[in-house]
């Protein structure tokens, strides 16, 4: 039988999508205040993932690996008109899998995953979705990140997933850096307050997809931004980094180069030889 772990490993998408030079941790007394904050506009956020149960929230998580939520979200009603429960899924087998999901990448290895874990949960959970960590990792596909969404967004427990984006924004800000996901993971286990932990993956991928994004963030519209000890921020949308210490917004000057004068052509010889007359 197929099988694939995806435990979550420290890869170049991680590790080098941005510049996360931070100026140190975030203080703890902020920590409070930035998910007072985040939490303000959406006090109650869910996953931009389409499902309808936790099976279908499972295999959409699992296919979300390496590919955006919108992507996924084209596929996957279809699919699950097709298929919405585990003997459904396995009952339409993997070639047929693979014809809905080909959009998405890497989708002939997780056409795989997704056949083979429907029929092990038909196996070992009567049809099921386990609400227990240990026995979602141990299905095909399924890693951790992959295993605290379900557990957060199926059964409403306080685990924090850390993909790229939280990743990014955790190490950027302060609030919890670390150099690999596990890391992130465990620094946020300790500096988030209980009262924020259940949606706080929510909150940190929303702010990293939408605000703190990878290659420029958005920092004139951060609101966390009086807490974030991140050295780079920006100060217009789009603009270059600010240096350290400059709090004055400079205007980018139009260079503008002068030309040189063009050398006077040498004055010709007259051809008898004798010097032209001033
Ligand atoms: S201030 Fe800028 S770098 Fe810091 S969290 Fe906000 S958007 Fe991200």
């Amino acid at each position: 039988m197929f099988i694939t772990k995806s435990v979550p490993r420290p890869t170049a998408k991680f590790a080098c999508a941005a510049p996360v030079a931070s100026l140190g941790a975030m203080k703890k007394t902020d920590i409070d205040e930035v998910f007072r904050r985040l939490a303000k506009n959406n006090p109650a956020p869910q996953t931009e993932l389409t499902y309808d149960n936790p099976f279908t929230l499972l295999v959409a998580v699992v296919l979300s690996a390496q590919a955006t939520d919108v992507g996924v979200n084209k596929a996957t009603p279809a699919l699950f008109k097709a298929a919405n429960t585990p003997e459904k899924m396995a009952r339409l087998g993997e070639a047929k899998i693979r014809n809905f999901i080909k959009t998405i990448g890497l989708f002939n290895a997780k056409a795989k995953n997704v056949a083979a874990l429907s029929r092990l949960l038909i196996d070992r959970h009567n049809g099921i979705v386990p609400e227990d960590r240990e026995a979602l990792e141990a299905l095909p596909g399924v890693g951790r990140k992959t295993a605290n969404v379900v557990m957060n967004e199926a059964f409403g427990h306080p685990t924090i997933a850390v993909d790229t984006h939280i990743f990014r924004v955790s190490n950027r800000t302060g609030l919890a850096p670390g150099k690999t996901p596990l890391a992130v993971e465990a620094a946020l286990e300790k500096v988030v307050p209980e009262t924020w932990k259940l949606h706080a993956h929510h909150w940190l991928l929303l702010h990293g997809r939408y605000i703190c994004k990878a290659r420029v963030p958005d920092c004139p519209a951060c609101q966390i931004a009086e807490f974030c000890t991140f050295k780079g921020k920006t100060t217009v949308e789009g603009g270059a980094p600010r240096k350290p210490a400059t709090t004055k917004l400079r205007r980018t000057k139009k260079v503008v180069t002068k030309k040189k004068p063009k050398k006077k052509a040498a004055a010709k010889k007259p051809a008898n030889g004798r010097k032209r007359p001033r």
